[in-house]
């Protein structure tokens, strides 16, 4: 005969975490619920797939790096007309990410890429993604640390692993040669192969502003735009809005 400690150690030797911790309130229910062994079983593994798949969205939300939350539900679209919430709706279904390609959202500040980019991530990690969110200056420096370290090909790698990548604000300012080319060779690395929301507030006729090398900025426009949406956001700041409708007294131009 085995005891509930004897179930439960084999469980943990099996690595199934999940049902052995939840072994007891498992074993009430089927007395109450007056299950057979059949039931019982598959109502004990289905304990661990789910819980297993809700603690690797978890991991997933905490490695996504999304500092602040913006839903797509907050998004108003009376405030946004260049883009329809019909638009948008038609991304949640991730074909744009199963089929490897690209969200591009382009506009002056404050009229909601960074919003939109952050909805869709999230939906994308609910979605059971791996998503990756981070401002172009952040991806910069980061693969420069790595190229540095020599280690550039390993992080693209790593960043490889991603389904999406979120890279917000690109041309705020200019990159170094060398960012151009690391930039490049993830843009190259995950093209085809992975997806990657990009917000820019220049449209692609002045990317040569902050890619300071010609000779890259073509290959990476080129293959950004190849398999992508792009969405053309007009409008005023939402920002600059808020503030003059808001009278919080703060002057518009400290914005
Ligand atoms: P951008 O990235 O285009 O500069 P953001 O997405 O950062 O602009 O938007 C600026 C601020 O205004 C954010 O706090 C964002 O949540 C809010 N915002 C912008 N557009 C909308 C909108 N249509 N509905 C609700 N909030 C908005
Ligand atoms: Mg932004």
């Amino acid at each position: 005969m085995y005891s509930t400690d004897d179930v439960g150690r084999m469980m943990r030797s099996l690595n199934l975490k999940h049902a052995s911790e939840g072994l007891n309130s498992l074993l009430s229910r089927a007395n109450d619920q007056e299950l057979s062994p059949l039931q019982w079983a598959g109502t004990l593994l289905e304990h661990e797939l789910s819980s297993r798949e809700a603690h690797r969205r978890e991991t997933n939300r905490k490695k996504a790096g999304i500092q602040v939350e913006k839903r797509l539900d907050e998004f108003d679209y009376q405030c946004q007309t260049t883009i329809t919430k019909r638009q948008v709706t038609q991304l949640l279904d991730f074909q744009f990410v199963e089929n490897r390609q690209n969200l591009i959202f382009i506009g002056p500040p404050g009229v909601g890429k960074t919003h939109l980019a952050t909805g869709l991530a999230l939906k994308a990690l609910e979605r059971g993604y791996r998503v990756w969110f981070s401002s172009a200056l952040a991806l910069t420096e980061d693969l420069e640390m790595a190229e540095i370290k020599g280690r550039l090909k390993a992080r693209i790698a790593q960043l490889c692993r991603y389904d999406l990548i979120v890279v917000d604000e690109l041309g705020y300012l200019p990159m170094s040669r060398q960012s151009n080319h690391n930039l490049f060779q993830l843009i190259h690395a995950m093209y085809e192969f992975r997806s990657i929301i990009l917000t820019t507030n220049k449209d692609f006729t002045r990317w040569g502003d902050f890619f300071i090398d010609e000779n890259v900025a073509v290959p990476i426009v080129d293959r950004l735009i190849h398999h992508a949406q792009i969405f053309m956001l007009g409008g005023e700041s939402y920002r600059l809005r808020q503030k003059l409708g808001g009278g919080s007294g703060v002057g518009v131009g400290q914005n």
